[in-house]
């Protein structure tokens, strides 16, 4: 068996953990064991009935006693302590933000050995994997050594796609025995986004703005595109560190990692760090004033000049053409 850790909200399976339920079911064929998942959460059981169409054969649902909310720790040990019911041969999650932190506490827990970040793994002995460091400007090979590996998947380089032919999930709940120390980390609070935005990772048209931009008034112009395009603004690390827009905007190695259809990149230089957040991009439009900046380099299209013209003009070709 090979068991994914599957994100869920309101009953649909997050994009990225069916990135990885793809990855996990081609790794499965190789080894010739089922596809198994594990869920959390409100609707999980909704979300699970679906996985069918990804291969999942076996859905556990974990109910900790009491406890709704995110708690790192405790779906650590829940995850741990089912691989310790029924080992698998590897557990598996997406590369988010919660698909480590869980996956590092069981793999903890468990006593073994994990790697991150995985674009490719050659299943046989010695179980090799191919991980992105840095963001994705370097690429490591790793060995894991023992009878369970614990292994995330880089979001955005598998395209989440179906099975050939659906399975029927079984579905069953497990109750996890957690001690206080479990509940040590707890989510308390969330702050929702503002209601009929796109949240910028799953958002496919981006509207980044950088240093070009000028300040945080002048970031009306870029909402503006935005919401005529139904995409989201994103920013790099320059704007978050002036104060111009909240950190949850920022795009790249120590923000968010974007995958549109069109990412329109505004007055933004084009570090290597702004660009592993972006990279996965289907097309990269670039404004700006200056034609030898590097994300010239990544460009599909570009338009050399002052974005405070290009950007309102775009917007009013858009309103013309809708209003025809
Ligand atoms: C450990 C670490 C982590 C980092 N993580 C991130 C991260 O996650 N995300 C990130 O973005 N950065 C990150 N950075 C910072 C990164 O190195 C760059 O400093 C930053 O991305 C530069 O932002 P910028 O492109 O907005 O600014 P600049 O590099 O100053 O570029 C501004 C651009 O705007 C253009 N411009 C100026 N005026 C106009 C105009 N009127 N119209 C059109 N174009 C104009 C200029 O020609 C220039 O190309 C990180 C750095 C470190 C060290």
């Amino acid at each position: 068996m090979i068991l994914t850790f599957v994100e869920q909200a309101a009953g649909r399976p997050d994009r990225s953990s069916l990135e990885a339920l793809t990855f996990a079911r081609r790794l499965a064929a190789a080894q010739g064991v089922p596809l198994g998942a594990v869920l959390f959460g409100p609707a999980a059981e909704v979300a699970a009935a679906v996985l069918g169409a990804y291969g999942v054969v076996e859905a556990h649902l974990v109910e900790p006693a009491g406890l709704d909310a995110y708690a790192p720790a405790v779906w650590g040990r829940s995850v741990a302590q089912l691989v310790g019911a029924s080992p698998p041969t590897v557990v598996l999650a997406a590369g988010t933000d919660r698909g480590q932190e869980v996956l590092a506490y069981a793999a903890a827990m468990l006593d073994a050995p994990m790697a991150a970040n995985c674009i490719d793994v050659r299943p046989g002995e010695p179980f090799e994997v191919t991980r992105q460091r840095w963001g994705g400007s370097l690429l490591e090979k790793a060995r894991l050594d023992g009878p369970v590996r614990l292994l995330t998947v880089a979001e955005h380089v598998t395209q989440p796609e179906e099975a050939a032919v659906p399975t029927t999930v079984s579905i069953s709940r497990f109750t996890p025995t957690l001690s206080e120390a479990d509940l040590r980390v707890r989510v308390i609070g969330r702050v929702a986004p503002e209601p009929g935005k796109v949240s910028l990772a799953d958002a496919r048209v981006v509207v980044g703005g950088g240093r070009g931009v000028g300040g945080a008034e002048a970031f009306s112009e870029l909402e503006e595109l935005a919401g005529l395009l139904h995409g989201a603004v994103g920013v790099s690390r320059v704007v978050t560190s002036a104060g111009w827009r909240p950190h949850s905007q920022q795009v790249g190695q120590t923000g968010t990692r974007i995958a549109p259809d069109i990412y329109i990149a505004c007055g933004i230089s084009g570090a290597i760090q702004h660009i592993v957040g972006c990279k996965a991009a289907k097309a990269i439009l670039v404004i700006n004033t200056d034609r030898e900046a590097p994300i010239m380099s990544r460009a599909a299209y570009a338009v050399i000049g002052d974005l405070h013209t290009v950007v309102p003009a775009v917007s009013a070709e858009i309103r013309r053409r809708q209003a025809l």
